[in-house]
């Protein structure tokens, strides 16, 4: 679907963002548990089931990812796993190895005692994908670029094999956003967001997004959200609107910066490897940048050994150090402490996510004293 206006002017003017009775420049956030009914049928009856401000999310999220429907839940997880049920028992899922530790433990400790069965593979490699079908498999799940290595996976050249068998593709865009990234375009039936992250980009909420083109796996998801009840209340829905209009500008400059560090962290001795999307000449690059329009504001880096880990991370004073990410605050993470915890210590260190791998999310502040603060820490902790 080609959208005429260009995406930072649907950011601001989405379906619904004015309300129509008023003229109100945003929209009204109706907090209400229930509606009175009268005889004929009506839009809303209870909010679980729907509600006005959630709607104007909604369909904001489908307008953006240029889907036709939008389906918020209340967090990124629970977004994620509704997608998950959209299998059933005795069915087989592929997933990106290395994927985000709260996807991984859904996957490993919930949904496969309820008999869905999963195996991780190096998604960069359609052979490994190929080979990893089963009579039973109904899904491929992606991050592209991979949380917190990097990959990128051909999400195209994935439809395609997908669409082969009686499969869905479903993408986790949290990392790129549709600013970047809008993996509907490229094939996949759905896309899903941590809200938290860089739609909100305040650090301020939690909410997750679902986008489908596919009116028979909204139905499903519709479905899905009503009977699990996992809904966002009505002024988180109003907070995530009010982040998303600047995630245009936010984003555009976190980006900038982000390619600033990085060539910084490319000149240092103390920093072995560098994983940011587009970094290297070659196939994954040209991937890419044939998906999305950007590297993004997340890289990692792996410190040489003789940098003391912790003393460099609790030396920091602008970067926080926490889990999450795309906030405007520049948060620094060690995901095998953090947000890989989950896994196992043997598939940690087979997948490269030891502890001297650290993963930065830039936010907004000024590229040097961001640079200064990690140059300070850095030096402190030799
Ligand atoms: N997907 C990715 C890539 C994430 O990084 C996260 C959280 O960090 C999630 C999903 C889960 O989102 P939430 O924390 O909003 O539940």
């Amino acid at each position: 679907m080609k959208e005429k206006r260009g995406f930072s002017t649907r950011l601001i003017h989405h379906p619904g963002g004015t309300c129509s009775r008023t003229g109100a420049v945003n929209p009204p956030i109706y907090q209400v548990s229930t509606f009175a009914q009268g005889l004929e049928e009506q839009e809303f009856d209870y909010s679980r089931t729907g509600n006005p401000t959630r709607s104007v999310l909604e369909r904001y999220i489908a307008d953006l990812e240029c889907a036709s429907s939008g389906l918020a839940f209340s967090s990124g997880m629970s977004a994620v796993s509704a997608s998950i049920m959209l299998l059933k028992s005795g069915d087989h899922l592929i997933a990106t190895e290395g994927l985000y530790g709260g996807s991984y433990r859904a996957l490993t400790q919930v949904f496969h005692d309820y008999g869905i069965s999963h195996s991780f593979v190096n998604t960069r490699e359609i052979a490994e994908i190929s080979a990893a079908f089963r009579p039973n498999t109904r899904a491929v799940f992606l991050e592209t670029p991979s949380n917190p290595l990097m990959g990128i996976s051909d999400i195209s050249a994935i439809a395609s094999l997908v669409d082969e068998s009686d499969a869905l593709l479903i993408v986790d865009n949290t990392f790129m956003s549709p600013l970047l990234q809008r993996p509907i375009e490229s094939g996949a039936h759905v896309v899903l967001h941590s809200a938290t992250k860089f739609l909100g980009g305040h650090s301020d909420l939690l909410l997750g997004l679902v986008a489908t083109s596919n009116a028979k796996i909204a139905a499903r998801l519709k479905h899905l959200q009503n009977a699990m009840g996992a809904v966002p209340s009505p002024f988180d829905c109003w907070l995530l609107m009010r982040g998303m209009k600047t995630l245009g500008v936010r984003l555009a400059e976190a980006q900038r910066t982000a390619h600033t560090i990085c060539d910084w962290l490319l000149t240092r001795e103390e920093i072995e490897e560098v994983f940011y999307p587009g970094l290297e000449e070659g196939l994954q690059t040209e991937m890419h940048e044939r998906q999305s329009s950007g590297s993004g504001a997340i890289l990692s880096f792996r410190l040489d050994p003789s940098v003391k880990v912790e003393k460099f991370l609790y030396a920091l004073n602008i970067w926080t150090v926490a889990v999450s990410l795309g906030a405007v605050e520049s948060i620094i993470t060690q995901p095998a402490r953090m947000t890989h915890a989950t896994y196992p210590e043997d598939e940690k260190r087979r997948l490269g996510i030891d502890e001297r791998l650290i993963r930065l999310s830039v936010g907004i502040e000024a590229a040097s004293d961001l640079i200064d603060d990690l140059a300070c820490s850095l030096e402190g902790a030799r």
